[in-house]
């Protein structure tokens, strides 16, 4: 059965002292909690091993990409087999950053969350239309074609349970804009529909989260919605009192 989900993406911030700080601050928080939701954050990839202590099974610790390339002659890139190495066990594939500006395609994104699946890790597969996608009512069009080509077509119905869908308005990331319930909620329906269709029953295990400025004050609403089973977020999880707070909205 599927646990409700708080993910927390810290992207390029903190310093390796501040993460500490961070990280102990929300697993302190969740020790006086009663582990109704699952709880992952997602430092930057230098980090993870520092905070596996301080995680110990309370938090689970994830990567904000990984290589697209197996072990080799690859200067840079970091696999998944790495991060497991070091303590990850999620990595989050295809935000939306990394597609726009570092031009990850859905090809891209596909090998990607292959290679995470291969070496026993859990993805979080990011989804979601831009503004001007939305406007031209594109945006279950972009949705299903992301969804079928990093999931749908390369994912078999037994480890679909490893896969986490994010869906994430890109309009709505680091915006302050926030989907309406409804917007929200019509699209997780959608993407649950997508699922259902190529995994029948299965589709019941992948958790789907909303992503896009979500804070303490509009997530008892979001998490009020269809078919969303949690949330991914950037900004607020930078400080570990909202952090919590959106946790606490999410029983
Ligand atoms: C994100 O980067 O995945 C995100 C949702 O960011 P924010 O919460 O800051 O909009």
């Amino acid at each position: 059965m599927k646990k409700k989900i708080v993910a927390g993406n810290w992207k390029s911030n903190t310093g390796i002292n501040e993460a500490k700080e961070l990280a102990e601050s929300i697993a302190e928080g969740l020790a006086m909690r009663s582990g109704y939701c699952r709880v992952i954050i997602a430092p930057p990839t230098p980090y993870i091993g520092a905070l596996k202590a301080i995680a110990n099974g309370k938090l689970a610790l994830a990567a904000q990409n990984s290589s697209a390339y197996h072990e080799g002659a690859y200067t840079g890139e970091v696999t998944p087999t790495m991060l497991a190495g070091v303590g990850a066990t999620y990595v989050i594939v295809g935000h939306s950053e990394r597609r726009q500006l570092f031009a990850e395609t859905n090809e891209v994104v596909a090998r990607k969350l292959q290679h995470v699946l291969e070496a026993g890790l859990f993805a979080i597969l990011c989804v979601g239309e831009t503004l001007e996608e939305r406007e031209n009512g594109q945006a279950k069009t972009v949705v299903e074609q992301q969804l079928q080509s990093a999931m749908l077509s390369t994912v078999n119905r037994d480890e679909v349970g490893n896969v986490i869908v994010a869906y994430e308005p890109v309009w709505a990331i680091g915006t302050g804009k926030t989907a309406t319930t409804e917007q929200a909620g019509e699209m997780h329906t959608f993407i649950r529909s997508l699922l259902a269709k190529t995994y029948e029953t299965a589709a019941d295990e992948v958790a789907i989260l909303y992503g896009g400025s979500v804070k303490p004050e509009n997530a008892p609403e979001l998490f009020a919605c269809n078919d969303v089973d949690g949330a991914l977020v950037g900004g607020a999880s930078l400080n570990a009192d909202d952090f919590l707070a959106i946790i606490d909205a999410n029983r």
